[in-house]
């Protein structure tokens, strides 16, 4: 079956994190997965949740929004408005909450709330493991900032998370569907997956399909080697994020100009 782009089964979409576009926030990323873009933004408050304090929990929480920009569909999406958030922006938000607390020792965060708000720009296809991968990366640079400025001691994050898709369509296995494949897709699978390899959340489902277990660890063999590839670029812009440079906005013109 030919992709689009002529990408191979196993192909992921060009992968790229631009760095410090919301430089309010202690960091963020923009996570591109393709034509899938998501500003992925961390900010850190040296306070507890109320809940918290109540129930005499120790140590720190972190907890996730996510929206789609009204903008960032074919067709103009409402907007989210408070309390009036679609269910799946919810399932949403809770999956990536999840994906990064499986990484983080709340206890060695200390009395502070990790706050991550991840905005989709641009949908095209596999938002939410746009949003995990990015987000962990802007979680990562946030927590070396607060080390570095002395607030943190020990690195509360014990690992790097991320997140891809991959689905069967025409009977093929393939890795990090775009949107138009997504929506043919009979399987539609999200992988969450440590950086050691380790499980995090598996969510799968046949769109009024089936799948063998043969087809699932097809799958999930697709999944492991495009997160050892992701894991890869979210290490290197880990490393690159407080060099001085004016290369990030270089790279984010160049980005949109070849697409
Ligand atoms: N989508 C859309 N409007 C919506 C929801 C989804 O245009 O209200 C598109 C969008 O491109 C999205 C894709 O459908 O990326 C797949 O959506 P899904 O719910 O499977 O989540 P995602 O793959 O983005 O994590």
């Amino acid at each position: 079956m030919e992709r689009l782009h002529q990408r191979a089964y196993d192909q992921m979409r060009p992968l790229e994190f631009v760095l410090n576009v919301a430089p309010n926030a202690t960091a963020s990323v923009l996570s591109c997965f393709g034509n899938t873009r998501v500003i992925c933004a961390v900010t850190i408050e040296n306070a507890v949740p109320r809940w918290k304090k109540i129930q005499n929990v120790p140590g720190g929480w972190l907890t996730a929004e996510y929206a789609m920009l009204p903008y960032s569909t074919l067709d103009r999406k409402k907007r989210d408005s408070a309390g009036k958030q679609d269910g799946r922006s919810v399932e949403i938000q809770r999956l990536i909450g999840r994906a990064l607390r499986s990484v983080m020792d709340l206890d060695a965060l200390g009395e502070r709330t990790i706050w991550v708000d991840c905005d989709v720009l641009q949908a095209d296809g596999g938002t939410r493991t746009a949003s995990i991968t990015g987000a962990a990366v802007a979680l990562a640079i946030a927590i070396n900032r607060l080390i570095a400025r002395g607030e943190l001691t020990t690195n509360p994050m014990k690992k790097l998370v991320s997140a891809v898709s991959v689905g069967k369509l025409q009977g093929e296995a393939l890795l990090d569907l775009c949107y138009v494949e997504d929506r043919d897709a009979d399987v539609d699978m999200n992988i969450v997956m440590t950086e050691s390899g380790e499980y995090v959340e598996v969510q799968g489902s046949g769109e009024e399909a089936v799948f063998t277990s043969e087809e699932m660890a097809q799958m999930l063999a697709l999944a492991t080697k495009g997160i050892a590839s992701i894991t890869a670029a979210q290490k290197e812009a880990i490393a690159r994020a407080d060099a001085p440079s004016a290369e990030d906005f270089n790279s984010l013109r160049d980005f949109f100009q070849t697409r």
